[in-house]
């Protein structure tokens, strides 16, 4: 599954809050998420409007780190 970032569509920002509706749930004793809008609002630009999904490229393992041997030889063998 390709996960997605919300990114304002101003600065490209993904500092961004949306309008939703919370509900109390008894049992938790927290808040849920009841529903989410569309109308968003940038934390960078202070840009008010809709944002915009952009896709994460999935994670690649890194390199492991190869040993670095850098041997500086002073001396080259040039004949000259
Ligand atoms: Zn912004």
């Amino acid at each position: 599954m390709t996960k997605v970032k919300k990114c304002c569509r101003n600065c490209g920002s993904t500092n961004i809050k949306i309008d939703a509706w919370a509900e109390w749930n008894e049992e938790t004793q927290e808040y849920e998420l009841s529903q989410t809008f569309d109308d968003a609002f940038c934390e960078d630009c202070e840009e008010t409007g809709s944002f915009e999904d952009e896709d994460i490229p999935a994670e690649t393992p890194k390199p492991s780190s190869v040993g670095s041997d850098s041997s500086n030889s002073s001396d080259d063998p040039v004949s000259g």
